[in-house]
């Protein structure tokens, strides 16, 4: 019934093992996250069972659904939270969330130390600016980033992995393109400051309409959801 999903992430992964070749990057390192948000149930165990791991949602409530409903049917997946957080939800964020993308204050970090209900430490991602004239201001400067990056490298309770933006994807290929540079080039020298520059850092950059930019540009992590799964509906 869902046969396309299947079909979708087999041309995606192809593409993209095209693409690593293309731009001498390792296919192993690059991750792909179905970002599953409004999407079924179904669907998501659909492209679980062939093979996808990791999944992305945006809402607090509606993943917390999508945990209780699979509860351990689906082991080892790995949530991603990818969608802004208020700090009022920071006491939703448990052991079952693998990596929050979206860190973009102290203030909230503050608040998941508080409030958070994980034993280990919670995997974060800064999600830093791509462009500073975008209109939905989503991400923070790099200043902001370099004082959350040194807050975050202290913390006994969060655990610093790298950097995700969101694109302009209404932007000129060219223009955009030099912002994903910038901004991998930005996230790689915020993160060889830290004491954990002999790691790699998740580079989590492009989406469906312009993955291939940003895995030209440099990035690790893809967040693809309408390519995988066909367009959104309200659950
Ligand atoms: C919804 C969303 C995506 C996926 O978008 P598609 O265009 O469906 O691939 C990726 N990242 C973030 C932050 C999102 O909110």
């Amino acid at each position: 019934m869902n046969n396309y999903i299947e079909c979708n992430l087999n041309n995606i992964k192809k593409n993209i093992y095209e693409l690593s070749i293309k731009y001498k990057r390792n296919f192993s390192d690059i991750t792909i996250v179905a970002v599953s948000k409004y999407q079924e149930y179904e669907k998501i165990n659909t492209a679980y069972s062939y093979g996808q791991i990791d999944f992305g949602e945006n809402y607090i409530q509606e993943w917390q659904e999508k945990v209780n409903f699979f509860q351990d049917n689906l082991p080892n997946l790995n949530w991603h939270i990818i969608g802004n957080l208020q700090k009022n939800k920071a006491k939703y964020l448990t052991d079952k969330v693998y990596c929050l993308q979206s860190l973009d204050s102290v203030e909230l970090a503050k608040e998941i130390e508080k409030k958070g209900k994980f034993e280990k430490k919670l995997k974060v991602l800064i999600q830093l600016q791509v462009d500073k004239n975008d209109q939905n201001k989503s991400g923070i400067s790099i200043e902001q980033a370099q004082i959350l990056r040194d807050y975050i490298c202290k913390s006994s309770k969060i655990s610093f992995a790298g950097f995700m933006g969101i694109g302009p994807l209404n932007a000129e290929t060219s223009k955009r393109k030099d912002l994903y540079y910038s901004f991998i080039q930005n996230a790689k020298t915020l993160w060889n400051e830290t004491d954990s520059s002999n790691l790699q850092p998740i580079l989590s950059l492009g989406m469906s309409s312009d993955y291939e930019e940003a895995l030209e540009c440099g990035s690790n992590m893809l967040r693809i959801g309408t390519a995988i799964f066909g367009a959104r509906n309200k659950l």
